[in-house]
């Protein structure tokens, strides 16, 4: 499995944001989209960094007027990203070592994605149940 097969079923779209944006307007974006991260990009569409939730927690234990400042001063700018051909278990291991749990895809120079670890949990459990089944079935007619 890989992560075309997630971006097959939870689509492509990717919420993004501008560099110069504020944080309140990070925190309102990702309040009202039910989400945990915010791809930033530039321009011509092109990944600049990633701000989370708790990137925007731990600016605020500086005081509340971090709301104001610009999304660059607070976001990762080393984004580990994947390729729609990278397998789940690549993924996961990803998440697990970087301690994150969004990864943007890339495809060719474009974004075409966003997994989050909820979305390799899902795979993973539908995985997971799919080859108990398998060997059930085995079982059943060996
Ligand atoms: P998260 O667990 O995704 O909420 O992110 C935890 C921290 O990792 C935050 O500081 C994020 O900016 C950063 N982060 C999230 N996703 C990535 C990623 N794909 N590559 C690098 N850093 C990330």
């Amino acid at each position: 499995m890989s992560v075309a097969r997630i971006l097959a079923s939870k689509g492509k779209a990717v919420h993004t944001i501008a560099l110069h944006r504020t944080l309140l307007e990070a925190a309102r974006s990702l309040g009202e989209k039910r989400i945990g991260a915010l791809v930033v990009t530039g321009a011509d569409g092109e990944v600049l960094g990633i701000l989370s939730e708790r990137d925007i927690v731990r600016a605020l234990v500086a005081g509340i007027g971090a709301l104001d400042d610009a999304v660059s001063k607070h976001m990762t700018a080393d984004v580990v990203m994947c390729r729609p051909q990278t397998s789940l278990h690549e993924l996961m291991e990803q998440m697990t070592i970087g301690r994150f749990r969004h990864v943007p895809v890339l495809e060719g120079e474009h974004l075409a994605g966003l997994v989050s670890i909820g979305d390799a949990v899902k795979l993973r459990l539908a995985e997971m149940e799919a080859e108990s089944q398998a060997m059930r079935d085995y079982i059943a007619t060996a």
